[in-house]
């Protein structure tokens, strides 16, 4: 139906466009916020999709290791701890060679990156996290392999980062907990000199610049160092990312409590320690709070988030017999010591994904109220442990 301009007229209560628009601005700010947020983190997670394949490609490789080093454990009471063999280093680093060479044929850009060098194409093309992983790949070969140990050190220091920030138990300790893995991120940022300046035309004509690592200096931990600092500076208020406990890919998550990448995994974790629960290789030990003192490395526990793991340490506690504690004849006393003691209980537990420290409150005091507490074990079949894991 056509209206005659003259004939057409406008409801009483009809708001204009401008008048909207500062009524949103005025008072829906927060919402208007919200949307560019949203746009922000896909837009990250796009460019960013490749750098989080890359840590994800060494982590789930680090994690057989660390699952073949806790059988290995169990079958031959042999510990490896955190070390890595040469040949465990080289599996990580003809993975990452795969990778990158995949990255390279997977785009025409990239090809055209190679035949014309970094400066020629940053003057016409925005430079990704991809350009960045290729550029500073060029340092990796199979002959020395420093630069895998390099990058598993960075890639463990991030993994380990991830679970302390998003462990809610943590909070009072966080920034204590934290500091070792921000000294490894520093220590790769300083690795290489400061990234170069570069600059290109977007879409709209417009000139935009960006850093991007130098391909005379290649350095692939570093530029992962530098994309962790912007991710953190920039990106984590509003973009949270974890490691999956089962598989060890990193991923983005909408709750920092999220421990796994999907549902698969979440399924076979729950199928395993059903299964592992059925088969009788374990038998609970029930540990009341004022005894935690008195936990043993060798006992094993179910953690609620990280799975099952071993204590291979126990410390935070003066150690020795409490119960012949001198002077203290009356067994109240003594009850008194000993829970003060346990209160002081720090385990370091080896789990699938490596070890961690475990406090009292980790151990005994849930956050929330439907939170689950780890249960202890006492291992009765080494073997079928070691299968079922
Ligand atoms: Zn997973």
């Amino acid at each position: 139906m056509d209206f005659e301009e003259d004939h057409f007229e406008l409801p009483d209560d009809v708001i204009s466009k401008d008048d909207a628009l500062s009524y949103v601005c005025e008072n829906e700010w927060e919402n208007v916020e919200e949307v560019f947020r949203d746009l922000e983190r896909e837009e990250w997670l796009k460019t960013s999709k490749t750098c989080l394949e890359l840590l994800s490609v060494i982590s789930q490789k680090d994690r057989a290791h660390m699952r073949g080093g806790i059988k290995k454990w169990l079958r031959k009471k042999q510990n490896d701890g955190d070390d890595v063999t040469e040949e465990q280093l080289f599996a990580i680093a003809a993975d990452v060679c795969g990778f990158v060479e995949e990255l390279a044929n997977s785009s025409n850009n990239s090809k055209f990156l190679r035949a014309v060098g970094l400066d020629a194409y940053a003057r016409m093309h925005r430079l990704t996290a991809a350009h960045g992983i290729l550029v500073s790949a060029n340092s990796c070969g199979l002959d020395d392999l420093q630069w895998a140990k390099d990058l598993l050190a960075i890639t463990r220091a991030f993994c380990d980062f991830l679970s302390e920030i998003s462990d809610p138990g943590q909070e009072p300790f966080v920034q204590f907990r934290i500091r070792g893995p921000i000294e490894v991120f520093n220590k790769y940022l300083r690795a290489a000199p400061a990234q170069l300046l570069v600059h290109w035309r977007d879409q709209d004509g417009d000139v935009s610049f960006g850093r991007s690592p130098d391909p005379e200096l290649p350095n692939l931990s570093s530029f992962i160092a530098n994309w962790i600092a912007e991710y953190l500076t920039k990106t984590y208020p509003y973009v949270s990312l974890g490691v999956c406990a089962e598989c060890g890919r990193f991923f983005s998550r909408e709750r920092r409590d999220k421990t796994f990448c999907s549902k698969t995994c979440q399924n076979r974790v729950a199928y395993k320690r059903k299964k592992l629960l059925e088969s009788n290789a374990l038998t609970p030990v029930n540990v009341a709070p004022d005894d935690a003192c008195d936990i043993a490395k060798g006992l094993w526990l179910h953690h609620p988030r990280f799975g099952i793991g071993l204590v291979e340490a126990v410390g935070g506690r003066a150690g020795g017999p409490v119960r012949s504690l001198p002077g203290s004849t009356q067994d109240a006393q003594v009850v008194q010591y000993r829970s003060m003691l346990s209160r002081m209980t720090v385990l370091q537990v080896r789990f699938l994904h490596g070890a961690r420290l475990l406090r009292f409150a980790d151990l005994f005091e849930g956050q929330k109220k439907e939170e689950q507490l780890p249960q202890f074990y006492e291992v009765k079949s080494e073997e079928t442990l070691a299968e079922l894991l």
